[in-house]
């Protein structure tokens, strides 16, 4: 939509026209605050999104900062395009290429007419931040938590625990709103938020259901768990399971003895 699309009296959304199985109709872009404006995540490097968002924002006020939530081809390119022509700064987490601005855990941004807050949300990325715009109780969640469907979560150890950790911290900032990444806007969050812990637990529990019935292998598991998946999709399914694993067992719940994994005794169904 030319000039974006208008949300609230201070949000302004620029989609990029960068749909794919992975983001959707493509990434949004906002535009938060009045006269003084800063870009949350603009985006991929395509030179006709960033005319959208010099036209959008020609019109609504001066950029003053771009926040990126993570360093993610699809959410990062474009603040270096803006960077360069009209000299914005980029602001992000510590470990966010190109970062400016490095923010920290609550830590406030303020311009003309909005007050955002970073808040760390690690596990998609390490170096993910969610921004809350207090006044409307609105969250940009880049991608911690997407309009429809799923997000990847990193598959590294640990990821998947702060993953779900990073989703609970946001549930406790009570959000009205939440102004994904990909998708639309979700007017019900903490439904959305719940949904997706259950997701997440939801999995976690089929695991602990299946070792109570004797030790397992990642790859047994992955069969019982995932019998009408496409056997193409096995191996992401394969790192999905491990990801779980090395939760329970870091939480001393589960354990492995050579490629069998079982329950750690008094390792409680949750
Ligand atoms: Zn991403």
């Amino acid at each position: 939509m030319v000039g974006g699309e208008r949300l609230s009296a201070t949000v302004t959304r620029v989609l990029a026209p960068n749909p794919s199985l992975m983001t959707l109709s493509g990434t949004n872009t906002y535009l938060v605050g009045e006269d003084e404006l800063v870009v949350i995540d603009p985006g991929p490097d395509l030179p006709e999104h960033l005319e959208a968002i010099v036209a959008a924002a020609a019109r609504l006020g001066r950029v003053a900062l771009s926040c990126v939530t993570h360093h993610h081809a699809d959410h990062l390119p474009a603040a270096v395009k803006l960077r360069e022509r009209l000299g914005v700064p980029i602001a992000g987490h510590r470990d966010l290429p190109h970062v400016d601005r490095p923010l920290g855990d609550e830590q406030l941004i303020e311009v003309t007419g909005a007050q955002l807050r970073a808040i760390a949300t690690p596990g998609h990325t390490a170096d993910h931040l969610c921004y809350l715009l207090e006044s409307e109780r609105a969250l940009f969640t880049g991608d911690l938590i997407a309009g429809s469907g799923t997000v990847i979560v990193g598959d590294g150890r640990g990821e998947l625990a702060q993953y779900i950790a990073s989703l609970r911290r946001v549930e406790e900032l009570l959000p009205r709103v939440i102004l994904p990444g990909h998708g639309p806007a979700v007017e019900d969050a903490a439904a959305k938020i719940r949904e997706y812990l259950e997701h997440r637990l939801g999995r976690e529990c089929q695991i602990m259901r299946l070792l109570e019935r004797g030790p397992r292998t990642v790859r047994e598991i992955v069969g019982e768990l995932y019998a009408e998946v496409p056997s193409g999709l096995h191996e992401m399914a394969a790192r999905n399971v491990r990801a779980h694993l090395w939760k329970l067992e870091d939480e001393r719940r589960a354990q492995a003895t050579g490629e069998r994994w079982y329950l750690v005794d008094g390792g409680e169904t949750a």
